[in-house]
């Protein structure tokens, strides 16, 4: 049997084809992808404009995607877990199932890693199905919708912001960005019991759709100078974890400006460019701690776990949905839909 799949195959460049879908061999499990999250990621190897692209970390053609949930059509013989009907999300890096870490299970270290649709790419959920070992496949919770599981894995790069920063009573989150991983930070920092959590962006719509997901204040940096802004609404002290989502170098000096003495910033975007102008002086005076955060071997499970204890609903960061036919026009024209997209979803046909 044959699938439909879509592939970049170089800058601007991407086609529909048709591909073999065999039966899984194995540990292997085939998936039927029910959606896909569109990322900027996925645009960025679209465009080229990506830093993984100049650095031949990835390379054409890409089978891109790697936000999905589905449903288990087949299995291989050596499957124990899971069986057809099933609904499953997956982990995004995919071991190589053989060298000494990988022996010890610890899936997360092994150094023959391939990403699910990007860095050494494993072939990604752009396409009517997905292969996937079952050591990185899971059970989507009871009560989670497939659009809830599909943002499973954005919402566990903002999860990595948390790691390691300690809350004490009456902090302060600020959340710089309004794409997903920016909603989905804000919205975790709810949960997590923030007092203030404020996020800063420069769209209008995408600032109401903070609201939506618990943000207590929005703004603008269209309108108000961000720091003197947050400075205002915590009396002069600063937020007490920063988390920067924008990818704008300037923003990041910005948040940098405007966190608490002994204040931490998370950086979770990609830059794709060095920082001059960075303000080291207020970093060493303020005791500030800067770290970066991605992805982590074990957060998606805690990020589904979240999902079914949460009372704010996470969905409303999904403002288009595009079916699966249509999904390269999407990318073509991407500009227009840019001031009021979060998170494009892709749906398949049942
Ligand atoms: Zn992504
Ligand atoms: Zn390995």
């Amino acid at each position: 049997m044959d699938m439909k799949v879509l592939t970049v195959l170089g800058p601007m460049n991407a086609e529909y084809s048709n591909v073999p879908a065999p039966a899984p061999k194995g540990d292997m499990i085939k998936i039927k992808v029910m959606r896909t999250g569109i990322c900027a990621t996925d645009f960025a190897i679209f465009t080229g404009d990506c830093s993984f692209v100049r650095s031949g970390e990835i390379v054409y053609p890409v089978r891109f995607g790697h936000e999905f949930s589905g449903i288990v059509t087949e299995v291989g013989e050596n499957v124990k877990d899971f069986k057809p009907g099933d609904r499953v999300y997956t982990d995004n890096g995919v071991s190589c199932g053989t060298c000494d870490a990988c022996r010890d299970g610890r899936y997360g270290v092994c150094l023959n890693s391939r990403s699910v649709g990007t860095v050494n790419c494993w072939e990604g959920c752009f396409a009517e199905y997905m292969y996937m070992p079952e050591r990185h496949t899971y059970h989507i919770p009871d009560g989670l919708s497939y659009e809830q599981a599909a943002l499973i894995e954005p919402t566990s790069i903002s999860l990595d912001a948390f790691t390691g920063v300690e809350r004490k009573p009456g902090d302060v989150a600020v959340v710089i960005g309004t794409g997903a991983i920016g909603m989905a930070s804000a919205w975790l920092a709810k949960y997590f019991g923030y007092e203030k959590v404020i996020v800063v962006g420069r769209s209008a719509p995408k600032l109401d759709v903070a609201r939506k997901i618990g943000a207590d204040d929005v703004i603008s940096s269209r309108e108000v100078d961000p720091v003197e802004a947050v400075m205002a609404v915590t009396n002069g002290k600063g937020a007490d974890l920063v988390i920067e989502t924008s990818g704008d170098r300037s923003a990041l000096v910005q948040g940098i400006n405007f966190t608490a003495k002994f204040g931490h910033i998370s950086a979770l975007s990609f830059y794709e460019y060095e920082l001059n102008g960075m303000p080291i002086d207020r970093i060493v005076l303020n005791r500030i701690t800067l770290r970066g955060g991605a992805g982590c071997f074990g957060y998606p499970q805690k990020v589904a776990k979240i999902m079914t204890e949460h009372k704010i609903d996470l969905t409303p960061v999904i403002t288009h949905m595009v079916k699966f036919d249509d999904c390269l026009d999407f990318f073509k024209n991407e500009e227009k839909y840019h001031g009021a997209k979060v998170k494009a979803m892709v749906v398949f046909d049942d």
